[in-house]
């Protein structure tokens, strides 16, 4: 691929000007001495994120601007989020909960929210988002995996998803409601009453860099989904990537526009643009492309992070936003969560004057690790380099051994040697499934990739079977457990097929119990079945019957071979084949 020079005409100089010589210089001791660190010397997210800013000129700044569905505009200064914070970690410390327990939140892109993560945070609790299109299922597997002490919700969801399982969940000790008026009864609690009498002083205690702080889940091909546990000091990612992908500076109007229910919209959505000190946009509302233009242009927003669905729902839309919306302001656009062709790259060039800057991480790095730069020569279709800090490479990797691979353009496993700030530190009670995610200094990833000769990396694939549908990890497991406990199924296996908007869509393929006829009602019955225990955003969309499903000699359900068959692709390998 020929390497494209864009000419960067951007109205601020990047933050990072030369790559090479910053990642030879790179040292995260250096960086960290950017952050304020606690009095006693910990480090505490919240702190970073609020507390410094709230005591500084920036107080009466914007830190949070909230769209709400019908277009009304919040805005919450650091002061103010300061003092809301606050009284959300005293009203933790009022229902007796303590460090390291886990506060989780199912709710939409609410101010409450918000509040909630970064007051839990201030109290050293665990924060853990679900994601609000969740069914009943994952929600209830998240919450007990996590031994959920607090849940923050609202009264639809609680009516909808939360009530049927609550006592499937005996250490969720309260469920908060944000629009609750009045508790109902000792266990669901309205929040607005908690917080009303809540004081706004709260003194964050020390915090070492090494507490837990985030839980994440994110899906795994066999079992049920992992809880990958950050701890504080992973604030110094937020930070570094914040300043030199996301190229921050004072007065930058930011919008991400992931949910908090994954990890984006986390450690992009809440975390590094607080810590760096600059307005984020949140709107309520999902995707709509001409409500989306209007916000660029109304917000005057400069630096948009979003997905590949969501680019590829754009460039199918008969609209040339430089003609209809000015948007002189954005200077810098990202994209994250799935591979960005170079089509969609080059689109964002002819469509804003600049290319869509294209990154690659995962839940368990917690923060972006490898990207396109601003000042950087954009390479189309490549994920880009690694964040200064963090070593990447291309490994063989097998059951047996480990090799880094030196040859240019060679396909390998895509590692990171161990240290970078953000490292999740385990898959919760899961040590083992942690520790073979390690050889020895270096963390497999468990993407396909490949480095070119400039030092560029290219996405290939997965090496496993999970499937990214609008940017989701979807664990085929978990769906495939739903979908067994439909009574006419017998077997099910789940693929992900390759969809033109949304990346891959949730194929599922049934083996019907003996005596059970397959047709169209029963096919309806059974997805819907599954989109009511699962939710719209997990439940196959397309669904076959067959008579048998492939299989190992072992009994592993042959998910590739199935997905090989679906695409009519060569089928590989087959001497694990079960023959029939
Ligand atoms: P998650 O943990 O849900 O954030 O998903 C992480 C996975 O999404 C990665 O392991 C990749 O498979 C995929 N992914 C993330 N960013 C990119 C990218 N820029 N290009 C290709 N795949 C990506």
């Amino acid at each position: 691929m020929e390497l494209k020079q864009y000419n960067m005409q951007f109205s601020l100089p990047p933050n990072l000007t030369d790559y090479q010589s910053l990642y030879t210089s790179f040292s995260w001791e250096r960086e960290r001495e950017n952050l304020d660190g606690l009095l006693q010397g910990g480090v505490n997210i919240a702190y970073e994120a609020v507390e410094r800013h709230a005591q500084s000129p920036l107080t009466d700044t914007v830190a949070l601007r909230f769209i709400s569905k019908d277009r009304t505009i919040k805005n919450i200064t650091y002061g103010n989020l300061q003092k809301l914070t606050s009284r959300f970690a005293n009203v933790l410390n009022t229902l007796n909960i303590s460090k390291g327990e886990a506060v989780f939140t199912l709710a939409g892109r609410i101010p409450e929210l918000y509040i909630v993560a970064l007051g839990a945070l201030k109290k050293v609790a665990v924060f853990c988002p679900l994601f609000s299109v969740f069914g009943p299922e994952p929600i209830f597997q998240r919450l007990s995996r996590g031994e959920a002490k607090v849940l923050v919700t609202t009264t639809s969801f609680f009516e909808k998803k939360v009530k049927l399982i609550l006592d499937r969940l005996p250490s969720l000790k309260y469920v908060l409601l944000t629009d609750a008026s009045q508790h109902i009864n000792e266990q669901v609690l309205s929040l607005p009453r908690l917080m009303e009498p809540a004081s706004e002083h709260f003194i964050i205690p020390d915090t070492n860099p090494e507490d837990p702080a985030l839980l994440h889940f994110t899906s795994g091909t066999t079992g049920m989904p992992k809880g990958a546990l950050h701890v504080h000091k992973a604030v110094l990612t937020h930070y570094v990537t914040g300043k030199y992908v996301l190229d921050f500076h004072f007065g930058d109007i930011f919008w991400c526009t992931a949910d908090p229910g994954w990890v984006t919209g986390t450690s992009y959505g809440i975390i590094a643009p607080l810590v760096n000190g600059v307005t984020s946009i949140i709107d309520e509302e999902d995707f709509d492309a001409v409500r989306w233009y209007s916000i660029l242009e109304d917000q005057k927003v400069n630096i948009w992070y979003t997905a590949p669905t969501a680019i590829r729902r754009l460039m199918r839309m008969d609209i040339y936003p430089m003609e209809k919306y000015n948007l002189e302001h954005l200077r810098v656009i990202l994209s994250v969560g799935e591979p960005l062709h170079a089509e969609a790259v080059l689109w964002g060039e002819k469509m804003f004057g600049k290319p869509i800057l294209d990154n690659w991480w995962q839940t368990e790095t917690g923060g972006i690790m490898i990207a396109n730069f601003p000042s950087m020569d954009v390479k189309p279709g490549s994920m880009g380099k690694p964040l200064p800090g963090v070593e990447a490479a291309i490994a063989d990797v097998t059951d047996k051994d480990f090799r880094i691979i030196q040859e240019p353009g060679k396909q390998g496993n895509l590692v990171l040697k161990k240290g970078w700030p953000s490292m999740f530190r385990t898959y919760l009670h899961d040590e083992e499934r942690y520790k073979k995610c390690f050889r020895g200094e270096w963390y497999i990833t468990g993407d396909l990739a490949k480095k070119d000769s400039d030092g560029y990396f290219w996405f290939v694939g997965r090496a496993d079977d999970i499937i990214k549908t609008s940017g989701h990890m979807v664990g085929p497991f978990e769906v495939e457990s739903i979908l067994m406990d439909h009574v006419s199924v017998a077997e099910a296996a789940v693929i992900g097929k390759p969809d033109p908007i949304i990346g891959e869509l949730v194929k599922a393929f049934i083996v019907l119990k003996p005596g059970i006829t397959s047709d169209e009602n029963l096919q309806m019955d059974i997805i819907g079945f599954a989109r009511k225990k699962l939710g719209p955003a997990v439940a196959p969309k397309e669904l076959a019957f067959v008579n048998e499903l492939p299989k190992t000699r072992s009994g592993k359900i042959l998910r590739r071979l199935l997905k090989a068959r679906e695409l009519g692709l060569p089928e590989g390998d087959l001497s694990t084949l079960e023959q029939p």
